[in-house]
């Protein structure tokens, strides 16, 4: 044999391991690519009311959906004690119980639960066969897939924003009640706002507390009658109106709060109340960064749907319950956008066919 023949051999036997090692390293990249992958007519983000019950009524329509928990299974009602305004629970219901009601219902149908939180997608993506999809991607890489979603995150608490708030964040400040009252059983407590929130926090408080100041910055409650009644009624809870806070005080935990009462005006004083805890209760923020760059958002970022309907401006792509609600807010309204959003994801998805 040639020196040339041999050089020959030589080489294609190295190209032919080269083109073995690159089919090996395909088929794991493609093995990998798709463990990580999971593909659906409907995916659903959020496990509150409208979370849940959009999951009740696609997985009834065979979208075989998988619901996305967030992080707070269950919703923002989980941080509430009794819910008392639901349809169909006459003697009011544990919020806890009736989450799990609704887990349990979706779950019945085929619904598939998945625990993470979601920190990245892609909305209205094209494919290569020219099919327009939709991903999600979880904390861990993990990417779901999908025809339709359903955007059902809800809202959190928000907050004053002072200095002495987040020092004291863990030591004395909270923004649940139901969560942490339990920590300040005969002690003082304050609790911030003047909507339903703050003053059934109040009451709820008063059944543990000493003494619960509620600060409200107008002279007037926000809060239903019923509720305002309650805590009119109740002779452990003080109203200070027209009061803002300016600032906690304390040594490692809160030990009092500085106020001022009618602020800018020439009435002004500052005043100091004695308190162990302090309780934000001045509503939510709409839980949409992840969607701002895709959807249309109102000033307070509050999702913006199409008409009547749970649509947004991307095909596909729906929005339910407090995410997409500034004005309601409730969870028997959540419930009903949310069956909304899984009927016209179905109807969506019976277009793509
Ligand atoms: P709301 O938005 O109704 O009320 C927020 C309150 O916080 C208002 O009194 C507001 O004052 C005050 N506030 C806002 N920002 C500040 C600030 N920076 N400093 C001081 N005070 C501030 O929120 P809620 O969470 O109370 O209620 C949300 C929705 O949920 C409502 O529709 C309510 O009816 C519903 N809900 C129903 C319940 C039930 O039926 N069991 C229980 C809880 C809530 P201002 O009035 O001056 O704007």
């Amino acid at each position: 044999m040639s020196v040339f023949a041999a050089a020959k051999i030589v080489f294609f036997s190295v190209l032919l391991h080269l083109f073995y090692l690159f089919l090996t390293f395909a088929a794991d990249y493609e093995q990998n690519t798709l463990l990580s992958m999971t593909s659906t007519q409907c995916l659903i983000i959020g496990s509150g009311p409208a979370g849940y019950t959009a999951a009740i009524y696609a997985s009834r329509a065979n979208l075989q959906p998988i619901l996305i928990d967030g992080p707070q299974q269950g919703g923002q009602l989980t941080l509430t004690t009794e819910v008392e305004n639901f349809p169909g629970y006459p003697d009011g219901v544990q919020s806890f119980q009736m989450m799990d009601d609704l887990r349990r219902q979706a779950e019945r149908f085929g619904t598939r639960f998945v625990s993470g939180i979601v920190t990245r997608v892609e909305l209205g993506k094209k494919e290569e066969n020219g099919s327009i999809k939709h991903h999600l991607f979880l904390e861990t890489e993990e990417e779901y897939v999908a025809d339709s979603v359903i955007i059902a995150t809800g809202a959190s608490a928000k907050w004053l924003g002072l200095p002495s708030e987040k020092e004291f964040m863990g030591r004395g400040v909270s923004a649940c009640a139901t969560c942490d009252g339990f920590f300040y059983r005969g002690k003082t407590v304050a609790v911030v706002g003047g909507g339903d929130t703050a003053c059934e926090e109040a009451t709820y408080l008063a059944g543990l507390c000493q003494k619960v100041y509620l600060i409200v910055r107008k002279n007037y409650l926000r809060a239903s009658e019923i509720m305002q009644q309650r805590v009119f009624n109740n002779p452990k809870i003080e109203v200070l109106f027209e009061h803002n806070t300016k600032q906690l005080t304390g040594e490692n935990k809160v030990q009092g709060a500085d106020l001022i009462y009618r602020k800018d005006t020439p009435d002004e004083q500052i005043r100091h109340i004695d308190i162990d805890g302090f309780f934000l209760a001045i509503g939510h923020q709409p839980n949409t960064r992840l969607f701002a760059s895709y959807l249309d958002l109102d000033e307070e970022g509050y999702i913006q749907t199409i008409g009547n309907s749970t649509a947004t401006r991307i095909a596909g792509v729906f929005a339910a319950g407090d995410c997409a609600d500034p004005h309601y807010q409730q969870a028997v309204i959540a419930a009903a956008t949310g069956c909304k959003a899984a009927i016209d994801a179905n109807n969506y998805c019976k277009t793509l066919s």
